[in-house]
């Protein structure tokens, strides 16, 4: 679907998002094509804020190319533009992101700052950043209907809007610690009710391809992970446990047997995946599913727990310096971790004596964080009496979004797959650094699970949606200064 090319100069230029080639004469530029697709140039369109083009201050406002540092005319130096490279580096699909990189953002959220973004109507959203350049998805997993975040005239955020792009083929009835899509290149991933669905994105469509029925999938079995340029989604298929994955649009999907799996192992619900460099677990009730991908295959095996350990699936694994996941679960009515490993490595297994929570890269139990819960240095935040802190996400080693939540006896029900009592747990939003001091980011979310808040960076911003009261609070992320290097 390659657009008509303009019967002019053409000028091949880095863009933030990868190659653009504009047509026309410096100044005078016709058109431009980018990831395959023709932008407009014409501001009426509204499509300029796709290249994150340059204005300037002087007599030619242009728009100049991302590329372009100083005005090819007088030589005035040009504005970078508003949320440029490195501001959409993380979305989190179902909070499912432990392990993965943090947003490389040097912002940190502003009190003062706080606005609502409206929603696309009365819903239950799960939030995707996907496709060149990132697109902010809203997927309602009821309705199938799949929304994309219109960006206004003047930022990102500002007069912005959210229009329908597709309505996907699929509803999830995937409970929600399990759920997750998986982006990467054009488009996304996710586990549909009757098998997973890619769906590759443009700027103006969405289009979903689902697995064929040949492949035998009945359905999905747990959240989508992005592992060495592949979407895996553990699914039933031909009464076992399979693994459907996706590579390319010429590929389609694809099945790889799983060890191991077999009607025992497809009986069961996969919590969202946990994926370090070279390696995906889904950790289910009974066992844990295991992927590495290389070159061309894909090595998978199931393997049931020992002894009697049972997995709090609710609660995300903590990711050791070292690259380990340890999963929090019970055995003997007590905590005990159970280290995430490939198939031949040695089981290892600690008890710990408290709950503890997870977002990948840092623990938290009560008031206190840890790199790792048993080791000795941690840091106690000031809180008050009853409160316990929940992470919702890691913007670097020292820098956290947490959940201050009351009261504390309700904390099991409220982290755990399983317990979701549906009692009201008032959670204030906060920012967690180095000092012992939180910052209130003055926003107040009421809801009976942990997984009924979904934080998204996008944009220069960072979202907190509140599934409950279907609400989602933006605060931008004041920057260090210019961010286009
Ligand atoms: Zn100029």
């Amino acid at each position: 679907m390659t657009p008509p090319l303009p019967q002019t100069p053409a000028w091949d230029l880095d863009g933030p998002y990868g190659p653009e080639r504009w047509f026309g004469q410096p100044g005078q530029y016709e058109q431009v094509i980018l990831a395959g697709e023709l932008v407009s140039l014409d501001p009426a369109d509204g499509e300029l804020h796709l290249l994150r083009a340059r204005a300037a201050n002087c007599a030619h406002p242009g728009p100049w190319p991302f590329a372009f540092r100083f005005c090819p005319k007088c030589g005035t130096a040009l504005q970078p533009p508003a949320g440029a490279r490195g501001a959409e580096t993380w979305s989190s699909p179902g909070n499912a992101a432990s392990g993965q990189p943090a947003p490389a953002s040097t912002g940190t959220p502003d009190p003062l700052q706080r606005t609502e973004l409206p929603m696309p109507g009365p819903s239950r959203l799960d939030f995707v950043v996907a496709g060149t350049p990132p697109h902010l998805l809203a997927f309602d997993q009821t309705t199938g209907r799949l929304h994309a975040w219109r960006e206004g005239p003047s930022g990102v955020f500002e007069g912005g809007r959210w229009r329908e792009l597709a309505t996907l083929p699929a509803s999830v009835n995937l409970p929600r610690w399990s759920w997750a899509a998986a982006a990467f290149g054009a488009g996304f991933a996710l586990p549909g009710d009757g098998g997973p669905l890619w769906v590759s994105l443009s700027a103006k469509s969405a289009v979903p391809i689902a697995a064929k029925p040949a492949l035998g999938v009945r359905r999905s079995l747990g959240g989508a992970a992005a592992l060495e340029g592949r979407a895996l989604v553990p699914v039933l298929a031909d009464d076992a446990l399979s693994l459907a994955f996706w590579t390319s649009s010429e590929g389609g999907w694809r099945r790889a047997p799983v060890a191991n799996g077999d009607a025992a192992a497809a009986s069961q619900v996969f919590s969202a995946p946990s994926v370090n460099a070279r390696e995906a677990f889904w950790v289910g009730e009974h066992g844990q599913l295991f992927a590495r991908a290389g070159g061309e295959g894909i090595a998978c095996e199931y393997r049931p727990w020992r002894d009697g350990w049972r997995p709090m699936r609710g609660v995300r694994p903590v990711l050791s310096p070292n690259g380990v996941f340890h999963q929090l679960g019970r055995l003997d009515g007590r905590q005990a971790f159970e280290a995430l490993l490939p198939p031949g490595a040695t089981p290892q297994r600690r008890e710990f004596d408290r709950y503890v929570t997870s977002c990948g890269s840092a623990a938290f139990s009560r008031m206190t964080r840890f790199r790792e819960p048993w080791e000795p240095k941690r840091i106690e935040y000031r809180g008050e009496g009853d409160a316990f802190l929940v992470p919702l996400l890691a913007f670097d080693a020292d820098r956290f979004l947490v959940a201050s939540c009351s009261p504390r006896n309700a904390l099991l029900g409220f982290i755990d797959a399983d317990g979701a009592s549906g009692a009201a747990v008032e959670c204030r939003i906060m920012f967690a650094g180095a000092s012992v001091a939180l910052t209130d980011l003055r926003a107040t979310i009421r809801t009976g699970s942990a997984w009924e808040i979904v934080p998204v960076v996008h944009g220069g911003s960072l979202l907190v949606y509140d599934l409950r009261g279907n609400r989602c609070h933006r605060w931008p992320l004041a920057a260090a200064g210019p961010r286009d290097a």
